[in-house]
């Protein structure tokens, strides 16, 4: 690898380069082993697989309940899980209570559940500011609460990663659980956003 090559990328990304350079000239991982991974967190696994399980909450009280005592366990229902989560709590929004989530010290994130976690998550501003003024940093987000609701800050580490399930919005009775799922966005399961109805577009109090 040329120096001019290195000088055109973040140093994040030489960095990663040599170690994963390193690793596979010392037989440890495979070549190609961490692309395959990347690309599966990206491609295959991702908010997607999360509103699955929201949905089937949504349509299934027994499944709730099961996935409120253990989430993972839950999730291996429906052949969700893989690495970066050893133990998944799932936390439940109602009317007076809104979850969010943050990685206080990293980016901890449920990546099996939701795939790869945004830029913001991972940046000092979010990580901060949630615990020290959620209230009014979510409204900066566009999710401006009531003063009634109770706003509970998750903060996840290595073995232990939440998600948000949220509510289901109104005007949904007609939908099936395919259609729900569409519904849900990332956001909503990390807890920086609510869902609207579909038919009239107002989100949940
Ligand atoms: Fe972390």
């Amino acid at each position: 690898m040329s120096d001019k090559h290195n000088q055109e990328k973040p140093w994040q990304a030489v960095r990663t380069e040599a170690m994963e350079h390193l690793l596979t000239v010392a037989g440890i991982i495979e070549p190609g082993r961490v692309d395959d991974i990347v690309h599966h967190y990206e491609k295959n696994v991702g908010p997607h697989t999360g509103a699955r399980v929201v949905a089937r909450a949504w349509v299934d009280h027994a499944f709730k309940q099961r996935l409120l005592q253990d989430g993972l366990a839950a999730c291996a229902e429906l052949g969700i899980g893989g690495p970066e989560t050893e133990f998944l709590n799932v936390v439940e929004n109602s009317a007076k209570v809104h979850n969010v989530v943050v990685c206080t010290l990293c980016s901890c994130y449920p990546w099996p559940i939701l795939g790869l976690p945004p830029a913001w998550y991972k940046s000092s501003a979010y990580r901060s500011r949630i615990v020290r003024e959620p209230r009014r940093l979510l409204a900066e987000m566009g999710l401006d609460l009531p003063a009634n609701v109770t706003i509970r800050v998750w903060d996840s580490v290595s073995e232990i990663r939440y998600l948000v399930l949220p509510e289901r919005p109104a005007n949904t009775g007609h939908l099936d659980e395919a259609a729900l799922a569409a519904l849900v966005t990332r956001d909503s399961m990390i807890g920086v956003a609510r869902l609207s109805s579909p038919t009239t577009g107002t989100t949940q109090p």
